[in-house]
């Protein structure tokens, strides 16, 4: 069946008679997942900031046989000068070779030739961990871009071609993958006010994207990083401190993004944006314009007064992250809150007519994930009886160590957290709606998160093999040791 045609706003395209130069911007996994987080936005809108660079995204799909294009023009990644990609997730390393592979591209970086673009990779899951894509990539950018934008693009336009990646080299935080990485500090950017951020964000408007919900609206960034620091949390250990855009910046963004990203709906984004220090002010200033906002999910801790904002905001939903059921393990892991804080927040929620909440669980951050799963049993029934109009929603991710945090380092068997996924399917109650992140991929995306580059040769086997678990399995099979306990506690 023909796709319709896709639809966006915002949506850049620049005459080639203009433009130098090329980027590919390349998100490696599909449109929907790409355009529902902030980074494809905000990489595009920055990347053609200069009128002599074209920047152009180019997503991945596994259906569609052949090179992946770019959604502007169709470019091909060979097109391209250069390419960068995004690292959100480790599991998206094995697109991002078939993408290469798909396009005729060495995906080893010693097989190319400077006829090649130049491959750049950034992101979350880079900034923790480039080892797993030090023979395929060519340059890292470990942190936080903005600050270094413009740099980056006057760079580009000043070097001739052969001198493009000596003098992107020039630029503070990127580094050839050929130099030693663990001197490289993550840029920071130290004050959020001060650089650029999308007042008008591309979006899809209609066409061929299915469930649009949550690629709808203007993403609003309210705050970087997070003060609190939990054991397992990428975002609490790499990007530190925790930094907020002030009240006037986030108005007059809201007031920008309502026209020139053409919503009334905006979705607040931030590690914890209900700590944001005029939270209260902020949400306010939503309700007083008449427009909609949604929350990501929200500590138990916070101030009484988000719940009464949300109430009268009408937001019928919410989420908060216990991690554990358990007062001791999360206490244990760095979440200074406990069960009878939980049953008070989930009483007063219902009493502000909240109608849905969403817990998130991690399990295996003991050494016994079927006692964790047991308590978890224990205190969503218990709270199904306390607030029975609440449509309770749990959705449950088994721990995937990411290095540099306090637990990169722990022992996880995913044999006894299937176990306890088990335990939790047969035993919640039918009215609550349960989610889980498969166990056979969190396996994989642990030995991604916290592996070296040996990981290379085998995620291009992978790759060839077409990325299925079975491949994985496959190739990990030839391992002396069970590929559910492989990723390594050293
Ligand atoms: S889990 Fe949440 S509160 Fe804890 S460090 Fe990460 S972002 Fe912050």
């Amino acid at each position: 069946m023909r796709k319709s045609r896709l639809k966006e706003i915002n949506a850049i395209n620049k005459s080639s008679h203009d433009t130098q130069w090329r980027i590919g911007l390349v998100y490696p996994n599909s449109y929907a997942i790409g355009m529902s987080g902030l980074s494809v936005k905000l990489l595009y809108h920055l990347l053609n900031q200069h009128q002599n660079i074209f920047t152009e995204r180019i997503f991945f799909s596994a259906d569609l046989p052949g090179p992946p294009r770019s959604i502007e023009t169709g470019k091909t990644l060979a097109q391209f000068d250069l390419l960068a990609f995004t690292f959100q997730f480790e599991l998206d390393y094995v697109n991002a070779i078939r993408m290469l592979l798909r396009s005729n591209l060495p995906a080893k970086r010693n097989h190319r030739t400077s006829d090649h673009p130049i491959l750049i990779a950034g992101g979350p899951a880079i900034t923790a961990n480039p080892q797993p894509l030090h023979d395929i990539v060519d340059i890292f950018f470990p942190g936080e871009f903005e600050s270094v934008s413009n740099t980056f693009l006057e760079a580009i336009i000043s070097s001739k071609y052969h001198g493009l990646m000596e003098s992107i080299l020039t630029v503070p935080g990127f580094y050839s993958s050929q130099d030693s990485p663990t001197q490289i500090k993550p840029i920071i950017t130290s004050n959020l006010d001060e650089v650029n951020y999308p007042s008008a964000q591309v979006r899809p408007i209609s066409g061929w994207i299915k469930k649009k919900g949550t690629l709808d609206g203007y993403f609003l960034q309210v705050s970087r990083g997070c003060a609190h620091g939990c054991h397992f949390c990428l975002i609490g250990k790499i990007f530190r401190p925790l930094r907020e855009r002030s009240l006037e910046t986030l108005k007059t963004l809201i007031d920008k993004g309502n026209i020139e990203t053409s919503t009334n709906f905006f979705s607040l984004i931030g590690s914890s944006v209900a700590d944001y220090s005029q939270i209260k002010e902020l949400l306010q200033y939503f309700i007083n314009k008449k427009l909609k906002f949604t929350l990501p999910s929200i500590r138990v801790d916070s101030g009484r007064d988000v719940l009464d904002v949300i109430k009268l905001a009408g937001q019928k939903s919410l989420s908060i992250a216990p991690e554990s059921a358990s007062d001791e393990i999360r206490f244990k892991i760095g979440k200074k809150f406990n069960n009878s804080q939980i049953s008070s927040f989930v009483q007063r929620a219902e009493q502000n007519k909240l109608s849905e909440i969403k817990f998130y669980f991690i399990l295996g951050l003991s050494n016994d994930p079927v006692s964790e799963a047991r308590e978890i049993v224990s205190l969503i029934n218990s709270l199904t009886e306390l607030s029975p109009s609440v449509q309770f929603s749990i959705s449950i991710t088994p721990l995937i160590p990411k290095l540099g945090t306090k637990l990169d380092n722990k022992c996880v068997d995913y044999r006894n957290i299937q176990l306890g996924f088990n335990f939790l399917k047969k035993n919640l109650r039918k009215k609550v709606r349960y989610k889980s992140f498969p166990v056979r991929w969190a396996a994989i995306q642990a030995i991604l998160s916290t592996g070296g580059s040996e990981l290379t040769s085998k995620m291009i086997n992978i790759a060839v093999k077409g990325g299925t678990f079975q491949s994985w399995k496959k190739i990990l099979a030839e391992e002396p040791s069970d590929y559910y306990l492989k990723h390594y506690c050293h």
